[in-house]
């Protein structure tokens, strides 16, 4: 219902501005962002674009590439004036839709002047809309500081960008420079589609790390903004491994869709942590020691090659119903199990083939997964996998309590098992010939004419897999993506010649990810996800500790009658094996104490991948480098 009225009030106001940049439609508009006020979080920004007299409608960038929601942060823009030979010319704002503004441009205006400020946010939620400047490093996302006017696909408008920065900070972008005069940084004139999806970090302490292959023509870099020169630090091996990474991809896609490629790497505890995918970069940006702490390397190490394999998948072919003109276009999510679930597949493959991983914290990864969406998951019996991707904009806000009732954006994991189900599936009927690889040389190659975008649709898929390997795909993703299943999809785990099981034995990987985020999993005993300080996080409704009582948001205060660590709580799961008194868990409720009785016995459980020998270990190949280190 939203989205039609929004559609509606989009055609009307396109069709009333379409004729009002009328000939001068072809000059570029003129955007000058100072940045040099970062570190006190504003940024300033002025336009000058052609215009004719008569009504003109502009529009805030509203839907986001890769954050797939209407979440631009027009909250943050604040100051705005427009102006046309110097005199002040008043707006007004859309009734109907918050990022669309209306003008009335007087007689013998030809140029309008655009001023506003953008306000960095302190909150460190959300993805680029969340903190993305400190005192020594900013994240420049043009979409925040620009207005366009309707009527015209992002792609047809050009716009020629400058940038300036605070005196003596370094800057890394995919964004072609014409010019550099101190601290102002001039661009190249570039689509208004090109412009947004090149972001640019920059700071105070800013290290190039090349990451080219040796005989790679295509220039590949890390370029890493931090709050301090030691979080640089970037080690060699780790270097090597992000060059076997770029080397991979060359093997995997057998093409390349880019100029050139930076990985926009930010590390900072004061800025929002996500990853998000444009055609030549990445912006992601981690927690300041990333690079320098091992477990915080471990914790983030997919990060990179998820991001890199959009460049192939999301950003040169991408869904067409992704595939919006503009910003105001709503998207349509519910192709994401592709765009973003075979990417995180690939992702881990790469993370893998590069050497981030070792093999068996591959099949560790694998094994989470396998158990977060079967005994860790009941909220699959109500929602099927597609809708977790048909509602992505608001499952991306989801928190985390309830989400094992509730679901997340499961489209990426669960998608992993899928993906490796369709592997083993085209590795079983080809007799071994062929693999998800082949496919992937198929649907990304072709020849390099830089950042092109390829649109496909669902059937454009299931006939590329069937040029792979002839088999019923629309069959086999219709059951899979509308199974209500509550076991997870494991035909591709045991495909592969692997099997899930349970032990009491935690894998180094989870006990990782806890030390990282101070918390217990205690999933897949009595059901149960801490923060260390023994507040709920989730409850499964399914387990024990649920039908006692305990749900997300109460805190365990206490163990047997002893104060609640997770070393105390693991210790009497484990003397409950042998014991028939029940777990007896203080747990405070808003402002109430109750004891909950749980009568469970079985111990530690955590979930690990054995060997199936009857059947050839089809992991041990596909995680075999492709490229010769
Ligand atoms: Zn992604």
């Amino acid at each position: 219902m939203i989205i039609s009225r929004c559609r509606t009030c989009i055609a009307l106001a396109f069709a009333v501005a379409t004729g009002t940049l009328g000939l001068r439609a072809q000059s570029p508009i003129r955007l000058e962002v100072d940045a040099t006020q970062a570190p006190q979080q504003i940024i300033h920004t002025h336009m000058s674009m052609p215009v004719s007299p008569g009504p003109l409608t502009l529009c805030y960038p509203k839907w986001i590439p890769g954050e797939h929601a209407p979440d631009g942060p027009i909250i943050n823009l604040t100051g705005l004036q427009f102006s046309g030979n110097g005199k002040v010319i008043p707006w007004r704002r859309d009734l109907l839709d918050m990022f669309t503004f209306h003008l009335e441009i007087p007689k013998g205006v030809s140029v309008l002047d655009v001023k506003f400020d953008y306000v960095e946010p302190e909150a460190t939620s959300g993805f680029t809309a969340g903190a993305s400047a400190t005192d020594k490093l900013v994240v420049i996302s043009w979409n925040q500081d620009l207005l366009y006017p309707a009527g015209h696909p992002a792609q047809d408008l050009i716009v020629s960008a400058s940038l300036k920065l605070p005196e003596g900070w370094k800057f890394g972008t995919a964004l072609p420079v014409a010019r550099q005069e101190g601290n102002r940084v001039e661009f190249k004139p570039a689509s208004l589609n090109r412009l947004v999806d090149s972001p640019v970090s920059a700071g105070q302490y800013y290290r190039v790390v090349d990451v080219t292959p040796s005989g790679e023509p295509i220039h590949h870099e890390i370029d890493l903004a931090a709050d301090s020169e030691g979080a640089l630090d970037m080690n060699a091996e780790l270097q090597r491994d992000y060059t076997n990474l770029v080397a991979e991809t060359g093997k995997l896609f057998g093409a390349r869709h880019y100029r050139g490629y930076h990985f926009l790497l930010t590390l900072s505890d004061h800025v929002a942590h996500f990853g998000l995918e444009h055609h030549e970069s990445d912006d992601s940006r981690v927690d300041e020691f990333s690079l320098v702490d091992s477990g915080q390397r471990l914790n983030m190490v997919t990060l990179l090659p998820h991001e890199f394999v959009h460049s192939w998948n999301g950003k040169f072919r991408r869904p067409r119903d992704l595939s919006a003109a503009y910003y105001e276009e709503p998207m349509k999510t519910d192709m994401l199990w592709v765009y973003e679930g075979l990417t995180e597949y690939l992702g881990d493959l790469l993370t893998a083939r590069s050497g981030l991983w070792t093999r068996d914290e591959y099949r560790q990864n694998l094994a989470l997964v396998a158990a977060r969406y079967g005994p860790g998951r009941p909220g699959r019996t109500w929602r099927p996998l597609l809708d977790t991707a048909a509602d992505a904009q608001v499952l991306y806000e989801g928190p985390a309590e309830w989400e094992n009732w509730r679901r997340g954006v499961d489209f990426y994991d669960e998608s992993v098992l899928l993906w490796l189900e369709v592997n083993s599936i085209i590795s079983r009927e080809t007799h071994g010939k062929k693999s998800l690889d082949d496919f992937c040389r198929l649907f990304y190659g072709g020849p390099n004419d830089g950042p092109e975008l390829k649109p496909y649709t669902f059937q454009d898929l299931v006939d590329a897999l069937g040029k792979i390997a002839p088999y019923d795909w629309a069959g086999f993703f219709h059951e899979r993506l509308n199974s209500t299943s509550p076991d997870a999809p494991l035909g591709g785990v045991e495909g592969s010649g692997w099997k899930v099981t349970y032990t009491s034995i935690e894998p180094s990987l989870l006990q990782n990810s806890e030390a990282v985020h101070n918390a217990i999993d205690e999933t897949y005993s009595i059901g149960l996800l801490l923060k260390d300080d023994g507040s709920v996080e989730d409850s499964v409704v399914t387990k024990p500790a649920y039908q006692a009582g305990i749900s997300a948001g109460m805190k365990v205060i206490a163990v047997n009658g002893r104060q609640f660590t997770p070393q105390v709580l693991r210790l009497a799961l484990r003397a409950g094996t042998t014991s028939k008194e029940p777990l007896r868990l203080l747990v405070l409720n808003d402002e109430y104490y109750k004891t909950c009785t749980i009568d469970y016995h079985g111990g530690e459980s955590y979930p690990h991948l054995v060997r199936e020998t009857s059947r050839p270990d089809l992991l041990d190949n596909l995680l075999k480098p492709l490229a010769a280190h």
